[in-house]
């Protein structure tokens, strides 16, 4: 399949109109249609004459994403929406409301192969990476949807954004274009369980994109058992060139911990994590784990997460422990997508 068109560049799609005879300031006049105003059909770009329009509209179908679910929070407010793409996987976002602007979470992949044993994202197994256009209309869509603006994205969707790398860095490229919704790398997380090669990559773009690792354990031994990925990158590894990143980008690191009941909430390793990320301008996210049907984890109890970070407090180590939004809503990834699967299966709408 050639690429579609909301996963061009402006320059890209230039060309294939000048192939196609069609004057280049209609280029610009599409893109800005597509990436500044969002729309979703030809019909809406009405200063382009009407055979462009139909010509566009067979040349270049439009894959937006479509509604497919939305549950919203009692509790806070919290959207998450169901996509159905257009071939008719699944994808899901979540919408936060903070202080500062509304955040989308995004999905990079439809189902993920990392196999981490906590998340629900893997229990589909994995289907596809979604192309650049894919991951932009799950914003454009929710932006539409609510009529209000998105500034800050965190891909911590379904799916492992390293893992589709040349199609999230077009993304990103997309999404920070002055000539689209111009948002700012610096509003932009990227969360990775730990392809270590692929930070280097990223690395060496010296971008202003916040990185988020999926740490979750400090020592291999227990890191392997929950996440596959640590048996190719382990920990030192890891840490290794998360402490690169951070001092090249001055750009201050989150370490994602979920934290487990029994599992890797003990004060040993509460100290192990504190020695290991020592002076490291990086920050630590507890998330009590959000329990998921099919996965044995209990989260732990509140004294035991603050006693964590108290120990990771007093090692000179800043954490703080995540405010659970939407918790009425199942918004925690691939929830959503795993019980529409199911019900399809069994014939439930
Ligand atoms: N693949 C990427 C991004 C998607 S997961 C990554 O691994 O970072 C987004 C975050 O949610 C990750 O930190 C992931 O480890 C975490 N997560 C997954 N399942 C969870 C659960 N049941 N409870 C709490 N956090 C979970």
């Amino acid at each position: 399949m050639s690429m579609d068109i909301l996963s061009m560049t402006l320059g890209e799609l230039t060309e294939e109109f000048s192939a196609m005879n069609i004057p280049k300031f209609r280029a610009k006049q599409v893109y800005e249609w597509l990436h500044k105003h969002l729309a979703s059909d030809y019909e809406e770009m009405t200063n382009l004459p009407k055979v462009l329009r139909e010509q566009l509209s067979e040349k270049f179908p439009l894959f937006n994403c479509s509604v497919a679910k939305k549950q919203v929070s009692k509790l806070d407010g919290t959207v998450k929406y169901l996509f159905e793409m257009h071939d008719g996987d699944f994808v899901e976002s979540v919408v936060m409301k903070y202080k500062y602007g509304y955040t989308i979470c995004v999905s990079s992949q439809v189902g993920c192969k990392m196999g981490c044993a906590f998340c629900a994202s893997t229990l589909g197994g994995f289907k596809r990476s979604l192309m650049p256009g894919e991951i932009l209309s799950q914003l454009y869509t929710a932006q539409k949807d609510l009529g209000e603006r998105i500034s800050h994205i965190v891909l911590m969707g379904m799916g492992e954004p390293l893992d589709n790398y040349d199609n999230v860095m077009r993304f990103l490229e997309l999404i920070t274009d002055e000539k689209g919704l111009n948002l700012s790398m610096r509003n932009i997380s990227l969360s990775t369980c730990g392809i270590v090669p692929k930070i280097r990559e990223l690395l060496d773009k010296h971008m202003q994109l916040t990185l988020s690792i999926s740490l979750h354990a400090p020592s291999d031994e227990l890191r392997s058992r929950i996440m596959p990925i640590n048996k190719r990158y382990p920990v030192d590894e890891l840490l290794k060139v998360c402490r690169k990143y951070a001092s090249e980008t001055s750009r201050r690191i989150s370490f994602e911990y979920a934290m487990l009941s029994g599992v890797n909430d003990s004060d040993e390793c509460a100290s192990l994590l504190a020695s290991k990320l020592k002076g490291m301008l990086c920050h630590v996210n507890l998330i009590p784990v959000n329990e998921v049907a099919e996965s044995p984890f209990k989260p732990s109890s509140r004294e035991t997460v603050e006693r964590f970070v108290e120990i990771l407090g007093k090692n000179g180590v800043n954490a703080t422990v995540r405010r659970k939004l939407g918790s009425d809503i199942d918004a925690s990834c691939g929830q959503l997508r795993q019980k529409e699967n199911k019900n399809r299966k069994k014939g439930v709408e």
